[in-house]
């Protein structure tokens, strides 16, 4: 099988394409604009297997992308190209309507015509597997509820508006044309190669430079946090064996408020490098409280019931032992994040990369 897995230079996109190459026997070709966010790096295990192809392309570009899914011919799209961060949703929410939208609108239409023309027997296995988040669900302040596929859609920030946005496309594409879709919405990930942007990544870099620990608001805003290895697992057995015209919410039963997220990296830091910079006697003290995010949800938190019962899915890691491996990966692949922090990461160049 061939999976097409746009966004596969991000964060969770490269988990995809690391599992799929080093765990099964599938090949893969990557779609990526390569953005800030993208990073060519964090495919470089993988980056000379013969099963594994990158496109650099745009997926708004319609007459682009027609011609990657004729040249390389998916069995599978795993579509998860996409402006992430809300901080930068709420500075300038146009590029997240033109990815996550538009461009998500492109990768329907092309899909459909290209599925319209496939043999029964690929028309039976194809699938359209759109990777969405939990926060199109909304705010769970002060309730002990749960997200489940039933709760009603509440996003609150321009990023959780376009992803529910592109959620409805994709289930009207399943509906009004019969292109095979499944949506899974997830909670927050966390893990090796994330973009030092995110609250994990930032607080581990910036505490390891001695500089201050930004904490919005009282930090009391919990997250339910899952290992992006976990989540990559989770996504390959979806778009593989989920149900047509199904959601999956996807969750690490892990609720954790983001406070108690940064003590704990403060923690782990004191047991794992406890020689620190100068001026610093606990990493703990560099936490500094900062001005709220507008809008900011309090609390997401996922029932995972669904995707166990029906794939037997359940997520390895505990924020515990998720958190651990998280800060010896940083701490073990600084030239990783300092390309990333130097900007040199941009430059990058695969061996076989195709038009
Ligand atoms: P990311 O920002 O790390 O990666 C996004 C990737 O998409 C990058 O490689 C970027 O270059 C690429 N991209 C952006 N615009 C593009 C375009 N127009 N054309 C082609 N490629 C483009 O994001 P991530 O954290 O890996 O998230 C991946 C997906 O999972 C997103 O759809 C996101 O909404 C969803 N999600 C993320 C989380 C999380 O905690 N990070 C949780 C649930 C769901």
């Amino acid at each position: 099988m061939k999976y097409l897995v746009t966004g596969g230079a991000g964060f969770i996109g490269s988990a995809v394409v690391r599992h799929i190459i080093n765990s099964t026997e599938h090949s893969v070709v990557v779609v990526d604009k390569l953005t800030y966010a993208g990073n060519l790096n964090s495919l470089a295990d993988v980056s000379e297997s013969e099963r594994f192809a990158f496109v650099k392309a745009d997926i708004c570009d319609q007459e682009h992308i027609t011609q990657v899914f004729s040249e390389h011919k998916p069995d599978i799209v795993m579509h998860l190209a996409a402006e992430s961060h809300v901080d930068r949703s709420i500075d300038g929410p146009a590029e997240f309507i033109q990815t996550n939208i538009f461009g998500t609108y492109v990768m329907l239409d092309v899909a459909r015509k290209y599925f319209n023309g496939l043999e029964e027997a690929q028309k039976r296995a194809f699938r359209f597997h759109h990777i969405s988040t939990d926060e199109v669900y909304g705010d769970l302040d002060g309730t002990d509820d749960l997200f489940t596929e039933e709760t009603s859609y509440s996003p609150s920030s321009p990023y959780s508006a376009s992803k529910a946005s592109s959620d409805h496309l994709v289930r009207a594409w399943n509906r009004t044309y019969g292109l095979p879709v499944v949506v899974t919405n997830c909670s927050n990930n966390y893990g090796p190669y994330h973009f030092p942007e995110k609250l994990i990544p930032l607080m581990i870099l910036n505490a390891l430079e001695g500089k201050a620990l930004p904490v919005y608001g009282n930090g009391e805003q919990i997250r339910d946090w899952l290992y992006v290895e976990d989540h990559a697992e989770a996504l390959f057995l979806v778009a593989t064996n989920g149900k047509i015209g199904e959601t999956y919410n996807i969750g690490g039963h892990n609720e954790v408020a983001n406070i108690q997220v940064v003590r704990t990296i403060c923690g782990l830091l004191e047991e794992i490098r406890p020689e620190k910079p100068a001026g610093v006697e606990n990493y703990a003290d560099l936490i500094e409280f900062v001005t709220d995010r507008p809008g900011h949800d309090v609390r997401y938190a996922i029932d995972a019931a669904k995707i166990e019962k029906d794939l037997g899915w359940t997520p390895k890691e505990t924020f515990e032992t998720g958190l651990r491996k998280t800060v010896e990966w940083y701490l073990a692949n600084e030239s990783w994040w300092t390309s990333v922090l130097d900007g040199s990461y941009a430059r990058q160049r695969l061996g076989n990369e195709n038009s």
